[in-house]
């Protein structure tokens, strides 16, 4: 007989789950941890993952699981069954021909003189003899069992506690008890059916004595548990019909020689079982095959401990590197689900579900924290990393904007974007040592321990000589153009220190500067701020605030093709205000829009009188990424485009900020609503910021306007030259108009045409003037050769 403890154990394991959730344990729960410090966690990580296989593996819970594995191995490398045990079964048609609901003792005294007559080896009863049946009977067996003795065993149940339940001990009846040696006839099914175990030994009566298996296997051992092999198919072990042994219609070589077990195998037997994959089988074919098993080679169980070992110290290499590595994880995974069916083949059994949690949990959570905490497949942080990092009153921020960037990226692949970015990583780490690196859009940005005022500059100019010499990537040699930008604003938050050091750096990068120093912004400047959007529009309602024109030119005839719309705020008390600045506040108190309104109503009323001297004149409006955010902004441009009779294909809009744009679905759906409408696009600054060439193609634009930064420099560094020669090109196969922004000097603007750009703007032929300035010059035509 043989009892299933699947359902103790299931429970078990639930209960087990509901605690640990209940407690706040649960490893998947703790999403709102702050992360501070990287590595630290990592650590943590991999000592969570760690924990829960152990836990996972010490209580058992993966049990079906590695079951069914073990079942699925076992089933994939078929095993011959030996032959040496035969099962005789007492069924239902014996059961019928007999008319009884149980052999009489007299039936088994004759089965056992019949099987001896056959030859038999040895004959186990898989049954107890419990209770005492007639006298008269009774003295048959006792007799029987007298003549073979020392070949036959009865069977007996221990005494077994799950926990809660206890089952009834199936225990020989004395009347029988010193007549045959006692065998334990226990097994133990897993959860779900998937698996068996069976003892080599039980304690019954305050004695060991061996189990059936044990016993045919010859085998002395003491409670130890094995897993009979299922490679061997049950249905392998032959049934016999108690009856036809009985009746002698059964030849002797079945039986000669061999071990028999005698079994209860009717419909109402509790010792038949449905295995997944394997179908019926009979408790006494799960003996049987047991004895093969012991005779073959003495099972080694392993259990979970060696797999999870393995795991858990992957893992904890992978939580000392920043980026863990999906290649090596499938790795181990793969060895941890093929290596068992390798040691099945040696009776080596082991369970890995635990170590694939393990794995599973920390390798996907270490993937996870490198994603959040650093950028692409690079080790550099993210910008947000550097928030909670340090003491801000202590350290200076730095940022170090590539301004070719995006020129760089158009050529290179996302790969070799990678790797040239650790190669600039590397260059940094040579000037500072401690830097721990992050990474956004264009822009390299670290904290360094505060710098002595009189050393600052040193150290930016240092610090961009380390990117003099090109750079090679695969088979390109790239010339890195940086601008640096340190914050000293010591008194303020961290993340407004590292926004502010970005700024810098851009600041630097517009005006050409190597490096700036973003020192404390005074109260005044502050007040300033505070008071700006009062400020804006009583500069309106003044008329402090006003816009000029700066013409366009046609590289190729040297006419005026048309003139950009700029800004001009002279403010009473503090004179000419940056353009620039009036928009990144204007951003910031979010009123561009009400800028936007201005300027196109200024622009779209002037440039009508241009347009009435040369129907082709077209006016260039600047416009702001943050105006490209609500849908709502074509129906305005289409309604000053009626309200003024304005022909659309005279106005173009040009787009600087750029990176929202790309993901965003409301932008995308503007562009093109915007483009329908019949007026221009022209992408600004190109080179700087996000614009890379895959960015290109998805603005619908008819024309690109390098940045001067690129174009005023074009005499002295060759690179810049190479730079604009390569984005002209860029912006001709993709059919659009190339625009060259910033031309000061007539040779550049010569080399400009040689180079083939269509247009051009710059202080060389005009700095921006009143549209009343502007006309007369249209009418004269050419402004500069
Ligand atoms: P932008 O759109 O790149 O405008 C061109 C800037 O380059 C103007 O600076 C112009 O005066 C300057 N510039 C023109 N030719 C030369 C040259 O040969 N050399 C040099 N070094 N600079 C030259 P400005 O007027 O100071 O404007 C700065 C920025 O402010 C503009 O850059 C634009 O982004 C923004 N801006 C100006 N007006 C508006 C506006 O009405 N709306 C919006 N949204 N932004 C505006
Ligand atoms: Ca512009
Ligand atoms: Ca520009």
């Amino acid at each position: 007989m043989v009892e299933s403890e699947a359902q103790v154990m299931g429970e078990g394991a639930a209960g087990h789950a509901t605690r640990w959730r209940a407690q706040g344990w649960w490893p998947f729960r703790k999403r709102s941890a702050k992360i501070r410090n990287p590595a630290e966690m990592r650590k943590w990580i991999a000592i969570w993952a760690i924990v829960t296989g152990l836990l996972i593996g010490f209580f058992d819970i993966p049990r079906p699981l590695d079951d069914g594995f073990q079942l699925v191995r076992d089933l994939a490398r078929p095993h011959q069954y030996d032959g040496k045990t035969v099962i005789v079964a007492i069924d239902d048609r014996s059961l019928t021909e007999l008319g009884v609901r149980d052999p009489l003792r007299s039936d088994d005294a004759r089965l056992l003189d019949k099987l001896f007559e056959h030859g038999a080896n040895r004959v186990v009863f898989d049954r107890a003899y419990a209770d005492p049946s007639a006298l008269a009977e009774d003295r048959k067996l006792l007799d029987a069992l007298a003549r073979h003795k020392g070949h036959v065993f009865i069977g007996s149940t221990p005494v077994m506690n799950f926990g809660f339940t206890s089952s009834q001990q199936l225990l020989t009846h004395p009347r029988f008890l010193g007549s045959a040696p006692m065998v334990s006839i226990m097994g133990y099914q897993g959860p779900f059916g998937f698996s068996w175990r069976l003892p080599t030994s039980s304690e019954i009566q305050g004695k060991q004595r061996p189990s059936i298996s044990a016993t045919l296997a010859g085998i002395d051992r003491v409670g130890a548990m094995y897993r009979p092999d299922l490679s061997i198919k049950p249905s392998d072990v032959p049934v016999y019909s108690y009856i036809d042994v009985i009746n002698g219609r059964l030849s002797s070589e079945r039986f000669a020689g061999k071990d028999v077990v005698v079994a209860t195998a009717n419909l109402f037997s509790p010792d038949r079982f449905r295995m997944p994959f394997v179908g019926l089988v009979l408790g006494s074919q799960l003996h049987a095959i047991g004895a093969q098993t012991l005779r073959e080679r003495f099972p080694i169980d392993l259990g979970f401990l060696p797999s999870l070992l393995i795991a858990a110290l992957f893992i904890w290499s992978q939580s000392r590197v920043r980026r863990p590595l999906r290649r090596h994880a499938l790795g181990i995974a793969a060895i941890l689900v093929v290596a068992p069916f390798a040691l099945d083949l040696a009776s080596i059994r082991v369970d890995v579900t635990a170590a694939l949690v393990c794995l599973l949990i920390g390798w996907i959570r270490l993937r996870n924290l490198a994603r959040t905490t650093y950028r692409g497949e690079t080790a550099l942080l993210r910008i947000e990393q550097l928030h909670s990092s340090r003491n801000a009153a202590s350290c200076d921020v730095i940022a170090l904007k590539i301004r070719n960037f995006a020129t760089i990226s158009a050529i290179l692949s996302p790969r070799e974007i990678e790797r040239l970015l650790e190669k600039l990583q590397d260059r940094l780490h040579a000037a500072e040592t401690k830097g721990q690196f992050a990474f956004d859009k264009d822009t390299f940005v670290w904290l360094r321990d505060k710098l002595p005022a009189d050393e600052r500059e040193d150290h930016l100019r240092g610090l961009h000589a380390l990117f003099r010499t090109s750079i090679a990537v695969g088979t390109h040699m790239s010339d890195v153009a940086v601008a640096i930008g340190l914050d000293a604003n010591y008194a303020q938050p961290l993340r407004e220190r590292i926004e502010g050091a970005i700024q810098t750096a851009e600041d630097a990068a517009h005006n050409g500067s190597l490096f700036m120093i973003g020192e404390d912004t005074d109260d005044e400047d502050r007040a300033w701020r505070l008071g700006f959007f009062t400020e804006l529009n009583a500069a309106i309602e003044n008329g402090d605030l006003d816009i000029l024109f700066q013409p366009k030119i046609n590289l190729a005839t040297g006419m005026i093709v048309g003139a950009e719309a700029l800004l001009r705020w002279d403010h009473p008390t503090r004179g000419q205000i940056d353009p620039a600045r009036i928009i990144q506040f204007a951003e910031e108190h979010n009123r561009i829009d009400t800028i936007t309104r201005f300027v196109l109503d200024r622009a779209l009323t002037e440039a009508r009188k241009a347009i009435a001297c040369n129907p082709a004149f077209k006016v260039a409006v600047n416009i702001s990424a943050l105006d490209l955010r609500d849908f709502g902004f074509a129906r305005e441009i289409r309604d000053f485009l009626t309200q003024y009779d304005f022909p659309p294909g005279n106005l173009i809009l040009e787009i600087t900020e750029t990176a929202p744009i790309e993901n965003d679905r409301v932008a995308a759906a503007l562009l093109a609503e915007l483009k329908q409408m019949g007026l221009s696009l022209s992408v600004d600054d190109f080179g700087t910021g996000h614009a890379s060439l895959h960015y290109l193609r998805q603005i619908p634009s008819d024309e690109v306007k390098i940045d001067r930064s690129f174009v005023s420099g074009m005499m002295e560094s060759p690179e810049d030259r190479t730079l604009v020669r390569t984005a002209i090109e860029m912006i001709h196969s993709l059919g659009r108009v190339a625009v060259a922004e910033g031309v000061e000097t007539a040779a550049v603007a010569n080399l400009l045409r040689e180079m083939g750009c269509d247009k051009a703007q710059g202080y060389y032929f005009a700095r921006a003037m009143p549209m009343n300035e502007l006309l007369p010059k249209l009418d004269a035509g050419v402004l500069a050769a």
